[in-house]
Parts: C-alpha cells; sequence; structure tokens
C-alpha cells in the first residue's frame, strides 16, 4: 500500500525511481473516493489538477531531488489557494476563490509538494471537534462515533486515514495538536512568527501559527523544513536562520533537563492519560537519559480566562471585514444596513457569533481595561512562567489533552465543557512557544498524545527528544 508510506519513505522510492509520482497519487485519491465519504475529511478534493501536475512532476526526473517531489499533502481550508475555494467552512466564504496563494502553499509547491484537497475545520477555526464546520462534522478515523479533535480535524483525519501524506493546520489554541492527539499523528505548533501567516484568514493574529500534521516526527522535520522562514508579507514574520530540522533528530538526548508542570498533571486529567504520560516520562527518563524534575507554572488557571478575551477580541475586529461588500456571501437587504446585517446573521454560525459578541464586549468602551486590558498583563504573567521554568530546564512534557477522543455531539451543547479541552495547549499560544504532540499509547483503544514545550526557537530540541522517544518507546504504541 503506497499510502501507508511515510513522507520521508514515499520520497526515497521516487528518488530511487521504485515508485512513480502518479502512482502514489492515485493511490492517495483511490483512497479518498473509497473513504472519505465516511471520514468527511475534504470540503474540496483537487483530483483533476492534482493528476495534472503528478503526471508533469514524473516528466521532471531532473527535480526528484527536490525535498518533496511529488508528495500529496492536504492543506486546511483556511489557508489561501490560487484558484481553489478557501472556505474556512463556513457560509460566508462559501464562494470565495482566493486569487493568490498563502506563502506556505507557495512555499511547498516550490518543494514539489502535490496538493490533494482542502480540510475541514471548526468555521474560522473556532472550535475544537470540527462539528462546527457549516458544511457537516468530520469523523475520527479510529471510531467514527467520535469526533476528530479541531479545528483542524479534516486535517488530522486526512493523515490519520491514508487520504493525504501530510498535511497543514493552523493553531491558535491548541488545533493542531488536539486533533493530532485525538487522531494518533504528530503535529506541531511552530514559535509565532517562524512561519508566516501570510494568506492563512485571520482568527486571532497574535495567536495563530501554521504547523505541520504528519504520521511521525522526521516527516514533521521535513515539513517543517519548507515552510519556516522569514517572509516579507506577513509583519510578525521573523527574520532568523532556519536550520535543516532533519540535522537534529540523532542528537544525543542524555542530560536533557525535562521539566514536568505539576499544574498541568491535575487539570482534570483523565487517570488513564495521566498513567501513560508518567510511562513516557520513565521512558525518556531510562532509555534517554534525561533528567526529570517537578516545576510550577502557577499562572496556568488563568490562562483559559485569558485566551477567552484575547482571542475572541482579536476575531470580533478581524471578521469585521466580512460584510458582504468585497467578498464572500452577499445577501440584499433594503440599505446598506439591512444588507451587511442579512449578510453577517446568515452568513456566519452560532460559535463565530458567540465569539463576535464576546470579544466586541471585551473592547467595548468602559470594559476594555477591564477585560482586554487585564487579560493582556496576565498573558504575560503566563509568558514569565515559563521563562521561569526554562531557566532550569530544556523542555517541558504535558498531556496534550485531558481525555482522548470524545463522543460526537457530546459537548455541543455547552461550550465551557468543548472550551475546558484545549487546558494544556492554549498557554503555550499565549506565550508565543514551539510545542509538539506526538502519540504516547491508548486508552479505551483511543490514541492518546503528549505534548512536548520549549522555549522559543528551540524546535530543533524538541524535534530531537520527540525523536528519540518515538525511537525507543518500546512496546507502548
Ligand atoms: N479550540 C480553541 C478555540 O476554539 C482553539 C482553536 C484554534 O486553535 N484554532 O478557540
Amino acid at each position: 500500500m503506497l499510502t501507508k508510506l511515510t513522507v520521508f519513505e514515499a520520497r526515497e522510492k521516487i528518488r530511487q525511481k521504485e515508485i512513480k509520482v502518479t502512482e502514489l497519487v492515485d493511490s492517495y485519491l483511490e483512497n479518498i473516493s473509497k473513504k472519505d465519504s465516511e471520514i468527511k475529511a475534504y470540503v474540496t478534493v483537487t483530483d483533476k489538477p492534482a493528476g495534472e501536475e503528478a503526471k508533469k512532476l514524473d516528466n521532471l526526473i531532473s527535480e526528484t531531488d527536490k525535498p518533496l517531489h511529488g508528495i500529496p499533502m492536504a492543506l486546511k481550508d483556511n489557508l489561501c489557494t490560487k484558484g481553489i475555494a478557501t472556505t474556512c467552512s463556513s457560509k460566508i466564504l462559501e464562494n470565495y476563490v482566493p486569487f493568490y496563494n498563502a506563502t506556505v502553499v507557495e512555499k511547498l509547491a516550490a518543494d514539489g509538494a502535490i496538493l490533494l484537497g482542502k480540510t475541514n475545520m471548526d468555521e474560522f477555526a473556532m472550535g475544537s471537534s470540527t462539528e462546527n464546520s457549516a458544511f457537516f462534522p468530520t469523523h475520527n478515523p479510529w471510531d467514527k462515533e467520535r469526533v476528530p479533535g479541531g479545528s483542524s480535524g479534516g486535517s488530522a483525519a486526512a493523515v490519520a486515514a491514508f487520504e493525504a501524506a501530510f498535511a497543514l493546520g493552523s493553531d491558535t489554541g491548541g488545533s493542531i495538536r488536539q486533533p493530532a492527539s485525538y487522531c494518533g499523528i504528530v503535529a506541531m505548533k511552530p514559535t509565532y512568527g517562524l512561519v508566516s501567516r501570510y494568506g492563512l484568514i485571520a482568527f486571532a493574529s497574535s495567536l495563530d501559527q501554521i504547523g505541520p500534521l504528519t504520521r511521525d516526527v522526521r516527516d514533521c522535520a521535513l515539513v517543517m523544513n519548507s515552510i519556516c522562514g522569514h517572509d516579507a508579507h506577513d509583519s510578525t514574520s521573523l527574520k532568523t536562520k532556519v536550520p535543516d530540522y532533519l540535522d537534529c533528530l540523532q542528537k544525543e538526548t542524555k542530560g536533557l533537563k525535562v521539566g514536568i508542570p505539576k499544574e498541568y498533571m491535575s487539570l482534570g486529567i483523565d487517570p488513564e492519560i495521566k498513567k501513560l504520560v508518567i510511562k513516557a516520562l520513565q521512558v525518556m527518563e531510562k532509555n534517554l537519559g534525561v533528567e526529570l524534575q517537578e516545576v510550577s507554572l502557577p499562572h496556568t488557571e488563568y490562562a483559559l480566562p485569558t485566551y477567552y478575551l484575547i482571542a475572541p477580541a482579536e476575531a470580533s475586529s478581524n471578521l469585521a471585514r466580512y460584510d458582504g461588500v468585497r467578498y464572500g456571501l452577499h445577501l440584499e437587504g433594503e440599505d446598506l444596513w439591512d444588507s451587511l446585517q442579512k449578510t453577517r446573521s446568515q452568513g456566519f454560525g452560532t460559535e463565530v457569533k458567540r465569539r463576535i459578541m464576546l470579544g466586541t464586549y471585551a473592547l467595548s468602551s468602559g470594559y476594555y481595561d477591564a477585560y482586554y486590558l487585564k487579560a493582556l498583563k496576565v498573558r504575560t504573567l503566563i509568558k514569565e512562567d515559563f521563562d521561569k521554568a526554562f531557566a532550569k530546564c530544556d523542555l517541558l512534557v504535558t498531556p496534550t489533552t485531558p481525555t482522548a477522543a470524545f463522543k460526537m455531539g457530546e459537548k455541543t451543547l455547552d461550550p465551557l465543557t468543548m472550551y475546558l479541552n484545549d487546558i494544556c495547549t492554549i498557554p503555550v499560544n499565549l506565550a508565543g512557544l514551539p510545542a509538539i504532540s506526538l502519540p504516547c499509547g491508548y486508552s479505551e483503544r483511543l490514541p492518546v498524545g503528549l505534548q512536548i514545550i520549549g522555549p522559543s526557537f528551540s524546535e530543533e530540541k524538541v524535534l530531537q527528544l520527540s525523536y528519540a522517544y518515538e525511537q525507543n518507546k518500546g512496546g507502548i504504541v
């Protein structure tokens, strides 16, 4: 089965001319047509252009040294793709076809990757289950009665169901790590500013980051190599040298200092998950020679309320552009105001409206200081907690999520229980840090994820420990 190959393996086979790009792409398209009616990972499948691109690449033998030559990928539907609908899984953008590519899309295309399609998501990336898509929910490939996580649930399900070799998602509060954890795959949220956000439809601009979802750590490093780097089109993009992330994988982990934040072990974490994380830590200590120590991040309990002020505040401002005048849904009304009201009330779903209202309230005159400004101050305290912890240790290890994948419909009526899902991932976005989620075992036959967090720009170290753990976890997974 060609679709079972990792990105790295497929690329070697293409380079050695053992397989053709067309064969690989066709196997994926076949898998999509067989499985996706049940999984529903894709909003749009770009089968025709993918097939044509594959033929073209098969004829460009001289370019097989491109890092992702002929590798079939899926992109979350909030990444702008020229000439291909980019909907954010929202009615308001249902017919929006961008006239430009996001920078990451350009970079991946330049490295030879082939687009299979755009994946389903929670509308405007607001949610943790992909049930907030305006089109349809996506199902978890491990158990179709359960959610794949969100908001990049389509991307995670596509990779886990072998409907794409890798995918990109976006992570504002956990949206690539949490679905990766629920679907048993690897995903990395890079340091804020390391990957260009140009062409990523904005949710909360000070938190959003694009990252890869892959089947293993080496693939994650490979895709990171392609997407990282400075971009003049994004004012928050950082001018930092991007290393070859494949080079760090084999580095010695002996002596690495790993902190265990005690607050993360008591945040309503399912005892089964806690057990698996402790087991993983023991593997790291025994097999990899890391030194463990308990650390404290005392402001963790404020992360969720802080995030739910800052993210909706930024969203309410970012989403003001959908007025039905320039692009997206336009509904006629008696006058401009009426048309605006109709367009926005029918174009946005319930959760998006809830966030717009929360954000508008938090930013309104008189409440700005009490809510938004205060949240910014607490954000700094959360960031300082991490700084203090990283003065003592190289990396932190936590669960990615408090539970394994939950049943569809289980949390849709209670937004707060849905929000609580992101308790371990949100603080990382508030502090702008890099973090990865990787599989560490199963709880009742459902995959469980482990999160490794590092200081800013420590992607190499995060990948290094992740790879060593993945290679040495023995019989656990
Ligand atoms: N689940 C969180 C939210 O709903 C995070 C979403 C994300 O990371 N895009 O805001």
